[in-house]
């Protein structure tokens, strides 16, 4: 297979090809087999259209070769001429279109729409910088641009373009496409949207370049700074340009497979991932009433087309453009927004739903309630949030558009490609079944008394440890023990995720190590996170991490009980090695905070025991392992809402009445710290924790020390410990994405 790719490009034969060589001829290779599983819009009816600014789907290669029945094939072609599979995949840059689960979640669910066999293509923009790279330097985030793009990758250019109309001015939005192919079924493709006068060379020091220049910085970065005008404006014109382009393809798509266009919600569903592509609403019924459709039609057709998914209740997070920034991108969106916001407004007589509120702004998510025929959650407990208070307006007039779809990973890159010792286990114990039918996991139940299989599961979680020892030894010079418990909290760095509690017990341990109270075992306390560039005092955690991490590595009383580690520039890569090597799955969040997390789900199926709070799907967790599988702590989620909604939490009642915590607190500007870090920085977070502490963390401190002294404790029980490894991975398919998939096309999408 691979050697005549070989032969025709290079006239060579493998073993005198690079590495290099082979990965550009496995490129070849994937995208030929792919293409032959497309299927033609002739043959077609109704389609998906997934839009979202990001995707995060990380190296396609390798999942591709799983994907087509390739794997073992191509592994034994190569290991016969001495290459390694493995080293050849290291060579794909990893795409940097996304930034965190939200990103993530699109790309599971392009695998899954693919895997089930559904006519569904992803929608978005092609950043050519990406969110940006990480580098730790003197303790601080650096960010740096990250230019995936420079290498040759599973990103191919189309013919197709569209021309975009801002006020003023014209583009030509050029369309690139990724193929997206199915388990064992057919390709769908993700159809990326670039400017061609995007310009790089705009870029100054670190990732700051000229926001008020569109041409050339149109698609250079995912979410630019927008701490100022500028750069909020240009998250619109992004934000238009993806969806004027999406819409343009959707109905010439449609048109193709035969739609009149007054019939085109037999042809076309739109899931709009979060707000940011909700102008794709105003913007289709304004094409639709320029090809002659008139206007309560057009409104009907779109609303029956298009469906929303929230997936935070953060306020921030809901965005709200003022009308003159909109009126300066795409004016021609005005009128329209305008006559929806009016019928609304004849319709209902309450402020809390109107589109352009009083300060002349729009609110994105209520255009998509009013004008969408599905709102959905993505956890249980999320979708009851939304529906109690955070959109409980919108639930009174429209309870019958509101539903819950649990999020879900895709068990082809969580399980079958970042973990193969742990798939061959359960191939052979439970059968190759659970790989189409992920519920058939729960027949390693019934092995949970088996010596065998328990001794197994640690033997792969030891061998999964060893890897990613050698891999941090390697490429970060870290020196890790693998007879430690790996404790491990990689996601988004957010106040409300609570990084700082972890960073809090941390100290609590080093102080109790100082005062000769030695834990059983060391434990390895392992960070991964990246901080939005303008958010303030998400980076000065990530400084107190650092910090840390250094004060530990000089500490010779402490180091052998303790070690911290802040991995740089997380990635979808980077947690393909950390995840199976997991021991205790840190997903603290404030409980009401996190919508779902898909990071937990990754980790249960990984076979790492969840510590955490009741929030998001870890509610879902817990009641499917059940008590014992899992340490559930803090207050719930009620608890929480209530607090806010009186609105009389005070830190510094719990710093006071603590004296354990408020020694660990105040340890933050310690003169020991002091010495490693910077004044400024850890003074700003003591601060921001004595008087405000947004996100609780001071309640939920001495339930979470104990919580997590007891699965210390617990695992020292190798035994135990296996059976709830196991208790974990058996009950983890209701996660995946194939579920959650089925779900949307069979309430929302009804494809075939
Ligand atoms: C899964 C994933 C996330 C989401 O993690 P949460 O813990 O759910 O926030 C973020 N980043 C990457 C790279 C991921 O793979």
């Amino acid at each position: 297979m691979v050697s005549e790719i070989c032969q025709k490009l290079y006239r060579r034969d493998i073993n005198r090809c690079s590495d290099e060589e082979i990965y550009i001829a496995l490129l070849h290779l994937v995208k030929r087999e792919a293409k032959k599983k497309e299927v033609p819009p002739s043959e077609e009816k109704k389609k998906l259209y997934y839009i979202s600014a990001e995707f995060l789907i990380g190296r396609l290669i390798g999942n591709n070769l799983i994907n087509l029945g390739l794997w073992n094939e191509v592994r034994k072609e190569l290991r016969i001429k001495g290459k390694s599979l493995a080293s050849i995949l290291e060579r794909e840059p990893e795409p940097s279109l996304g930034n965190g689960g939200l990103g993530r979640l699109a790309a599971c669910f392009l695998d899954s729409i693919a895997t089930l066999g559904l006519p569904g293509d992803g929608v978005g923009i092609c950043y050519h910088e990406g969110l940006f790279y990480q580098k730790f330097k003197r303790n601080r985030q650096m960010e740096y641009p990250n230019a995936w793009r420079e290498k040759r990758s599973v990103l191919g250019r189309s013919v197709k373009k569209f021309p975009v109309h801002f006020g003023g001015f014209t583009v030509s939005a050029v369309m690139y496409d990724i193929l997206i192919t199915g388990y064992e079924n057919r390709t769908n493709r993700l159809h990326l949207f670039d400017l061609d006068s995007t310009d790089p060379t705009i870029i100054e020091k670190g990732i700051s370049f000229d926001k008020a220049n569109v041409r050339k910085n149109l698609t250079l970065f995912l979410y630019p700074d927008d701490s100022d005008d500028a750069g909020r404006l240009l998250r619109v014109y992004q934000q238009y340009f993806m969806v004027s382009a999406g819409a343009q393809l959707i109905l010439d798509e449609a048109k193709e497979r035969g739609s009149n266009l007054h019939d085109l919600a037999d042809y076309v569903a739109i899931q709009i991932n979060d707000t940011h592509p909700s102008m794709v609403i105003p913007e289709l019924i304004r094409l639709l009433t320029a090809e002659g459709i008139e206007w309560e039609e057009a409104t009907k057709i779109v609303t029956d087309i298009c469906a929303y998914t929230n997936h935070t209740i953060l306020a921030e997070a809901l965005e709200k453009w003022p009308v003159k920034f909109v009126k300066k991108v795409a004016p021609q969106l005005i009128p329209i927004i305008r006559r929806l916001d009016d019928d609304v407004k004849n319709k209902f007589d309450k402020n809390e739903l109107a589109i352009i509120d009083e300060e002349n702004r729009i609110h994105m998510a209520k255009m998509d309630m009013h004008y969408g025929h599905s709102i959905n959650g993505v956890a249980a407990l999320h979708t009851e949030i939304l529906k109690t208070s955070e959109l409980k307006d919108f639930y009174e007039i429209y309870p019958e558009k509101f539903n819950n779809k649990t999020n879900g990973i895709t068990f082809r890159r969580w399980l079958m490609e970042c973990n193969r010792p742990l798939t061959h286990l359960l191939d052979e114990v439970i059968g190759t079944g659970y790989k189409k039918d992920p519920t058939e996991l729960e027949k390693l139940k019934s092995h949970i008394n088996e010596d065998r299989t328990l001794k197994k599961i640690l033997e792969i979680k030891r061998k999964k440890k060893l890897e990613l020892v050698y891999y941090l030894r390697h490429a970060m010079r870290l020196d890790v023990d693998p007879g430690s418990i790996f404790d491990i909290q990689v996601k988004r760095l957010h106040e409300y995720k609570r990084q700082q509690l972890n960073c809090l017990y941390v100290i609590r341990k080093y102080l109790e190590i100082k005062r000769g109270k030695q834990p059983q075992r060391k434990i390895t306390v392992i960070f991964g996170a990246k901080a939005a560039p303008a958010y303030t005092i998400a980076k000065d955690i990530i400084h107190l991490i650092l910090c840390l991490q250094k004060l530990i590595e000089k500490d010779k009383e402490v180091r052998p009980y303790l070690q911290v580690i802040m991995l740089e520039n997380y990635n979808v890569t980077l947690a393909e090695r950390v995840i199976p090597a997991c021991d205790i799955s840190e997903q603290i969040s404030l409980a009401s905070q996190e919508a779902s997390g898909t990071g937990n789900m990754k980790f249960m199926l990984n076979g790492a025991v969840t510590l955490g709070t009741e929030d998001g799907a870890n509610v879902e967790i817990h009641e499917l392992v059940g008590d014992d599988n899992i340490y559930i702590f803090g207050e719930d989620s009620q608890t929480v809402i209530d607090r806010y909604a009186r609105g009389d939490y005070r830190s510094l009642d719990y710093y006071e009445k603590n004296p354990v915590l408020k020694e660990c607190v105040d340890f933050i500007v310690c003169k020991r710290m002091l010495k490693i870090g910077d004044k400024k920085y850890l003074g700003r977070l003591y601060n921001e924790l004595l008087s405000k502490d947004w996100f609780m963390t001071f309640p939920d401190f001495d339930s979470y020390c104990h919580a997590r002294e007891k699965a210390y404790a617990d695992y020292e029980n190798r035994r135990a410990w296996a059976s709830k490894m196991l208790m974990n991975i058996a009950m983890a398919g209701f996660f995946s994405s194939d579920r959650t998939i089925e779900e949307y096309n069979r309430d929302i999408w009804h494809l075939n």
